[in-house]
């Protein structure tokens, strides 16, 4: 793939709403390519949370003021927004949390308490976050429950074809990335879907590298549980979304207990509130929800079809020019993938590289990038990652090709 090849959606016009994208770093122009760990937010979801702090304040649910009405009317909106967008039944299955983490936990946890009992299984596979490995580890432990891992290849490909020998009688749920945060792997998660309700196992995805990148339609996709976080998709820090089904949400108890989840309290009884306040518990985030349903907004009113393929022409620039430099290895190369890099260069270590791409302006990000068994797997101790979002350029992706040429010469 040539550069002029490129399919360009404006981008100099959409990095206008990304000042932050604008600025020099240690001397020298930004290139931001740590993405996957957390995207930029545009000026119009700086400017609706700002509102929300300098015009607009009062916690919502609670009172009849004109701060907690507004408040509570855009949170309730926010969510409308939430459900619209992810094509969800009713707002009732679109439940706000700090993120992923927190959306996973919570399945993990009251799931688990409801429908997982000593012998059962669940199911996570090799390539997934820390996120979505270690709430099921520890419900498995409390609930004298097995964990069982799908592995993939050295491609990076899911061997979903294995998934018939993990699932038994005993399985009980399967949660699995839609995409890796390290390899980029677009997982097949409408099949893994369709093979466990065949069985009757539900499904969570983890759509925290997902969502950032794919419309999402829970409905035709059919999980039973998505979880994403906001700050990876444009909006603010601390807010995410557990989106459930209802006939799961009903079945299972609070995660947190506290203020609005409940129905009636008493020293001898609590009742709970219906969904999705039953798991809203205390004061929520309701800035950053309103926040999340701006960048959900903005990311509507872009051309989906083509910053997904002007996406995809980024990964390609990057990924045909960094093969060039030679002792780069390149860990995941699926077909499907989305525009995340991870790599390491023979003879440089990953932090001395993190380090010195940030003193040419450039971020990514090196470590073990919460993805411990995909580190084992491959038998390194970190990786270097890059990734791309819609308002980076191939002029980004070639400095940063030159930058590495150079410190590769230096080592
Ligand atoms: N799952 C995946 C695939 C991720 O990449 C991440 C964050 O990088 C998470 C879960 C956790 O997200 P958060 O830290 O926003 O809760």
């Amino acid at each position: 793939m040539s550069i002029t090849n490129i399919m360009i959606p404006d981008i100099s016009k959409i990095r206008k709403d990304f000042p932050i994208l604008g600025q020099k770093v240690n001397g020298k122009p930004l290139i931001y390519f740590d993405n996957a760990a957390t995207s930029q937010r545009p000026i119009q979801v700086i400017d609706r949370v700002n509102e929300f702090s300098l015009r607009i304040n009062g916690n919502i649910h609670r009172a009849t003021h004109f701060f907690a009405n507004k408040t509570t009317e855009a949170y309730e909106n926010a969510r409308e927004t939430l459900r619209s967008y992810l094509n969800a039944e009713e707002t009732a299955e679109i439940i706000f949390t700090h993120g992923t983490t927190e959306s996973i936990n919570l399945v993990a946890h009251s799931f688990g308490d409801a429908f997982v009992t000593v012998g059962d299984e669940v199911i996570v596979t090799a390539m997934e976050h820390h996120a979505n490995i270690v709430p099921w580890q520890m419900m498995c432990q409390r609930r004298g429950a097995t964990l069982k891992v799908l592995p993939f290849g050295d491609d990076g490909l899911l061997q979903h074809e294995l998934l018939d020998q993990l699932i038994t009688e005993k399985t009980r749920l399967i949660a699995v990335t839609q995409v890796s945060n390290v390899l980029g792997t677009v997982n097949p998660i409408a099949e893994i879907i369709t093979k466990a309700h065949s069985k009757n196992i539900p499904v969570l995805i983890d759509g925290a590298q997902g969502a950032p990148h794919f419309k999402i339609d829970v409905q035709a996709l059919d999980c039973d549980f998505y979880a994403f976080s906001g700050h990876k998709m444009y909006g603010p820090t601390g807010i995410g979304v557990l989106y459930g089904k209802r006939k799961w949400l009903d079945r299972i108890p609070p995660f947190f207990g506290g203020g609005e989840m409940i129905d009636k309290v008493t020293f001898t009884q609590t009742t709970y509130n219906e969904i999705p306040y039953k798991f809203e518990a205390g004061t929520p985030h309701y800035v950053g929800a309103i926040g999340l349903a701006t960048a959900i907004d903005y990311l509507n009113n872009l051309d989906n079809i083509l910053i997904s393929r002007y996406e995809h022409d980024l990964l390609m620039e990057a990924t045909t020019r960094l093969k060039q430099i030679e002792g780069l290895r390149i860990y995941g190369e699926a077909p499907e993938k989305v525009g995340v890099i991870s790599f390491n260069i023979k003879g440089i270590h990953p932090f001395d590289l993190g380090t010195l791409l940030d003193q040419m302006g450039i971020a990514v990000r090196s470590g073990r990038l919460c993805a411990d068994p995909v580190m084992d797997h491959y038998g390194v101790e970190n990786m270097v990652r890059a990734s791309f979002a819609f308002y980076n350029t191939v002029e980004e992706i070639d400095a940063f090709y030159r930058a590495l040429i150079r410190l590769k010469a230096m080592f």
